[in-house]
């Protein structure tokens, strides 16, 4: 099957700029009418010129006149293709149809993937339209969901209008900035320059009339010109706005990492006492004597080890769990006291 047949006989590209485009209907050739200018109509998209159009539609509807198309054609209806190949005219054609009815856009779905799904069976009905398969079909679904979304249509597409028109006002407004940069730097450069003309005829005039030391005006003409040089450097020195002529919007904004932790093979456990506070040192006899023997502290043997457990042990044993609310370090002291007050008894 031949594109042209594939594609309901809408006509292969043409080359007008090889001066050879021709009216299917009166055979003028462009070549011999340069002014000559070929319309289409988007019901079957042939070619044709203004004269034949306007001889043949100019007094209602009639049917085309390229052999073998028939279909009813109105004048009102004629245009000048936007491509050159007809093709593409018309499959920008559909797709416009078929994008002003199914006009929802990402945020109206709960995920992506029930967006992409909405895209995909869009995208199925554009492509059946504009390869011929089964358009009777398509049609039908298209006029059913017009019909039945016609509110949600039109809000989507006040939305999207709307959004259209704060771009453009974001681009006018970017534009009015770059001018009012641009006449500042002139207005700027200017008044350096009227400065500066103004410090030399100064100088001179006063060298002129002879009034006061040439070595002073020269001096006094030299400062001023340093100070216009300074300002116009200052100028200079002011980075300029950079244009790219290209901008991206809506990137993600990039955070910086903030300064690694040291690592911490406990992930934030300590072995810190919560509910207690270990004193250094306890009275108590065997503790004492125990610091003292040998025998027992020559195996690495540690009190305040010994002490810790002990007092865990105490708090395991009494069932004591602190509040959330309770303040936790007197809470502790208590204890320790209590402890303290427990281990001299037993001494
Ligand atoms: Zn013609
Ligand atoms: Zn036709």
């Amino acid at each position: 099957m031949s594109r042209t047949a594939l594609h309901n006989d809408v006509p292969e590209r043409i080359h007008p700029e090889d001066g050879d485009e021709e009216c299917p209907i009166c055979h003028s050739k462009r070549y011999l009418r340069r002014d000559m200018r070929f319309l289409i109509n988007p019901e079957c998209y042939h070619r044709m010129c203004e004269s034949c159009i306007d001889r043949i539609f100019s007094h209602g509807p009639a049917p085309c006149p390229v052999a073998g198309c028939g279909k009813t054609l109105r004048r009102h209806r004629f245009r000048a293709p936007t491509f050159q190949d007809l093709q593409l005219e018309r499959e920008v054609d559909i797709r416009k149809r078929v994008s002003q009815v199914f006009n929802k856009q990402e945020d109206d779905f709960d995920t992506l993937l029930d967006y992409n799904n909405y895209l995909n069976d869009v995208e199925d009905i554009t492509h059946n339209l504009i390869h011929n398969i089964e358009v009777d079909a398509m049609e039908q679904r298209l006029r059913e969901y017009e019909a039945a979304n016609r509110q949600a249509i039109t809000e989507n597409s006040k939305r999207s209008n709307q959004g259209m028109r704060d771009e453009k006002r974001r681009l006018a407004s970017e534009k009015e900035q770059a001018r009012l940069r641009q006449q500042s730097a002139a207005s700027e450069a200017q008044a350096y320059k009227a400065e500066r003309d103004a410090a030399r005829r100064n100088v001179i005039s006063q060298l002129a009339t002879g009034r006061g030391d040439a070595d002073t005006i020269a001096r006094r003409g030299q400062t001023v010109l340093k100070k216009s040089k300074a300002l116009r450097e200052q100028y200079e020195r002011r980075p300029e706005p950079v244009d790219t002529g290209f901008q991206v919007k809506g990137l993600k904004k990039t955070v910086k990492a903030g300064p690694v932790n040291p690592y911490d093979p406990f992930d934030g456990l300590t072995a810190k006492h919560e509910y207690g506070i270990v004193h250094d040192n306890y009275r108590w006899q065997p503790l004492e004597q125990a610091k003292k023997d040998r025998r027992i502290m020559a195996g690495g043997y540690d009190i305040d080890e010994y002490c810790s457990r002990m007092l865990t042990d105490l708090y395991v044993g009494f069932g004591v769990f602190v509040g959330e609310d309770e303040d936790v370090a007197t809470a502790g002291a208590g204890m320790a006291a209590m402890t303290d007050t427990v281990m001299t008894d037993v001494s």
